[in-house]
């Protein structure tokens, strides 16, 4: 990876002191996208100079590709698919005023995976491997073991097509943590405790909602079943990460309570309702995984609907 990809070109342009070639300022801070674009012999319109002031223009990220790496046919490093995306985030239609406040944007849901595969290393692998296409922020091993593979702050592939209430882009809110796990087997302990402390950490550093603390089964229920049945979502409610029901007060629903309308509200995609309740039983029923909900599992959404929505 080259340095200069990164590099950001500051143009100081003092004019203190230009006399006959002083030149008038209609906007100090606004400069035309093309100006910023053009950067490198940048020539500033005349009517966007200052009399007395300088105008510092950070060029973009554009620009910093050599000729041969701008023409180049082979595929774009991740490094350099991310400064593609800055240079096509800013519209060319608009004026450019450089804001100075400004941050990352942050997770604000956190999914929990199972990886179906037989060890982390396997799973480190799968992520690394060119067409595969996944990609995770956190993989934690059945030993308690906790590899980063992307910053927080990243974009990982993990959501796929998902949807949560109307979020249909997960893969930009959230953070992906995929558990070591075949698909059939309880979660060791120290696994989870491992889970719990990163869970924590992240919750307070992004300042999640307990209730943004969800798996893939609950955003693509027609797709995954992830994590398995065997996940502790009780547990992880008892520590302020994610719901669980009030199993001391499951009262039958009112007749008017229509469950389908309560698993939308809660979240859930109910385009396929037969989908969206086997995701919602696989998580607060487990015994009984399919699309049907009984008398009692009405009870177990109700309370859930009701105690935090
Ligand atoms: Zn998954």
């Amino acid at each position: 990876m080259r340095v200069n990809l990164l590099c950001v070109s500051v143009f100081v342009l003092c004019l203190a002191g230009c006399g006959a070639k002083k030149r008038v300022l209609q906007s100090a801070s606004v400069v035309r996208p093309v100006d910023t674009l053009k950067v490198v012999d940048a020539v500033v319109p005349e009517a966007n100079l200052a009399l007395d002031s300088p105008i510092v223009i950070v060029k973009p990220f554009v620009d910093t590709l050599s000729p041969d790496q701008q023409f180049t046919e082979r595929a774009l490093t991740p490094e350099e698919k991310v400064q593609e995306q800055k240079r096509t985030g800013i519209h060319k239609g608009a004026d450019w005023a450089g804001a100075i406040h400004y941050d990352l944007r942050k997770p604000n849901f956190v999914i929990i995976h199972h990886t179906s595969q037989n060890s982390i290393t396997q799973t480190i692998r799968t992520f690394q491997v060119e067409h595969s296409k996944v990609s995770s922020h956190y993989v934690i091993g059945r030993d308690g073991r906790v590899v980063q593979m992307l910053n927080d702050y990243e974009r990982a592939w993990h959501a796929g097509r998902s949807k949560w209430g109307q979020i249909t882009d997960m893969n930009s809110m959230s953070i992906g943590i995929e558990l070591d796990n075949n698909g059939r087997e309880p979660f060791p302990d120290p696994q989870i405790n491992s889970l719990l402390i990163l869970l924590d950490t992240l919750k307070t550093k992004y300042t999640i909602p307990h209730t943004n603390f969800i798996g893939h089964a609950d955003i693509s229920p027609n797709r995954k079943d992830d994590p398995n049945v065997f996940f502790p979502w009780k547990l992880l409610a008892e520590r302020g990460f994610g719901v669980w029901y009030d199993e001391s007060f499951l009262i039958q629903p009112p007749f008017n309570f229509n469950p389908i309308d309560a698993l939308k509200i809660i979240g859930y995609d109910v385009s396929n309702e037969a989908a969206a309740i086997r995701a919602f039983k696989r998580k607060y029923i487990i015994k009984e995984v399919n699309g049907i909900l009984t008398a009692y599992d009405k009870t177990v959404l109700y309370n859930i609907y009701k105690r935090y929505y």
